[in-house]
């Protein structure tokens, strides 16, 4: 039986090219960060000779600019501005299709996917967020068989952060820069004068079974210190700090704090937080027709607490104000969200930092309340 070591092996860049040729042709259709118009996103990769060599980015609150390293790295830029979450939990899907035959109905169930993905490049707080999801889709009393098939199908190789940017804080969150659990592989990109090579370190029993396929050295201890440098000083650059401990108390005495106000004059309700993020889950089901009648759809999609119909009940919606609506997601996302699955429902990836318009921050909001906790009651 396979047991996890800890050791460390190298992969110089042309051994890499042929880790995701094995990957491939294993079955695995890729998946990593691309250049996409003039942001990096998550796509199909061709054997990862489009992954975004060279591309770094500088990211803050509503800023995103891709930049030129002026190096060969792969992995060089931070949390690309969508997530895995669209692999996984889809956008919109077709639950089943009805079509009158006659005098009788017929209900078509939908084929379910299997897709074999291989995740390239997976980030510490992505992979939490995974895991965050899991519990929702997964560890509850209704399972999703549609998120479980396409996570059974996972081949996952993470990347350890080295370069964390403005918007990022998984060290508070106590989920990143270091990648400890939820890969086959993980790996840490280095590019000094002792040339471009991955450290690579094995997570799984497939993992190890994918990296028998190439010849990879065992890593120098040189090279092992080096990453682990890099991992510490990476924890020491982070963008932003939060203090996370005790936010399901500190949300709860403040309720009524003036703060909640405050951010509603800023915010939009314009749903990107919710959709950048990882972990968040709100979906809608809709039941479509045709004009003629003849055939109707059920489809579920994801929708958003910011949206004003989410929290539509009879007589109206439950959050008919930017200010309630805003609270509802902050108070469940670090709050609440502890009593009902055990673990923050932010994993500190900061993406719904960079990708609000208006440069809304959640560790500045929190900050704010926490400054007058007890000032105000
Ligand atoms: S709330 Fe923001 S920082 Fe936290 S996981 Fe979601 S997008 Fe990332
Ligand atoms: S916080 Fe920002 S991204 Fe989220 S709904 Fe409000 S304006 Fe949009």
């Amino acid at each position: 039986m396979w047991e996890r070591s800890g050791e460390r092996l190298c992969l110089h860049r042309e051994q890499w090219a042929a880790l995701l040729q094995q990957v491939a042709a294993a079955g695995y259709t890729l998946i990593g960060p691309r250049q996409r118009s003039r942001t990096i996103a998550y796509g199909v990769l061709d054997h990862g000779t489009d992954l975004p060599t060279g591309l770094g980015d500088r990211q803050g609150p509503g800023t995103y600019r891709l930049t030129n390293r002026g190096d060969a790295a792969l992995f060089g830029h931070r949390a690309p501005q969508d997530s895995w979450k669209q692999f996984l939990y889809v956008p919109q899907r077709r639950l089943w299709r009805a079509r009158r035959e006659g005098r009788d109905l017929a209900v078509l169930e939908e084929a379910r996917e299997r897709p074999r993905l291989a995740l390239i490049g997976v980030r510490p707080c992505d992979l939490q967020a995974i895991a965050v999801q899991d519990l929702t889709f997964l560890d509850g009393p209704f399972v999703d068989a549609d998120y479980r098939a396409r996570r059974e199908g996972l081949f996952t190789v993470a990347v350890h952060c080295v370069e964390p940017g403005e918007t990022c804080f998984c060290a508070s969150m106590g989920t990143g820069p270091r990648a400890t659990r939820g890969f086959d592989l993980a790996l840490t990109e280095l590019l000094d004068a002792g040339g471009h090579r991955f450290l690579v370190e094995v997570g799984t029993e497939a993992g190890a079974r994918m990296l028998a396929k190439i010849t990879a050295e065992r890593a120098t201890e040189r090279d092992a210190g080096l990453g682990e440098g890099l991992l510490k000083e990476a924890a020491r650059k982070m963008g932003r700090t939060l203090e996370a401990e005790d936010l399901p108390e500190l949300l709860a005495r403040n309720l009524e704090h003036p703060r909640w106000d405050d951010v509603a004059q800023r915010c939009l309700a314009c749903t990107n937080c919710t959709l950048v993020c990882p972990t968040c889950f709100c979906g809608n089901i809709e039941d479509r027709s045709s004009l003629s009648g003849r055939e109707a759809e059920r489809v579920q999609r994801w929708d958003s607490c910011y949206t004003l119909d989410h929290s539509r009940l009879h007589g109206g919606p439950v959050r008919a104000s930017h200010r309630a609506r805003y609270r509802q997601w902050l108070t469940h996302k670090v709050g609440t969200w502890v009593a009902q699955f055990g673990v923050s429902g932010c994993v500190g990836c900061g993406r719904c930092i960079t990708w609000c318009p208006v440069g809304i921050d959640l560790t500045e909001e929190l900050g704010a309340i926490r400054a007058s906790d007890g000032a105000l009651a």
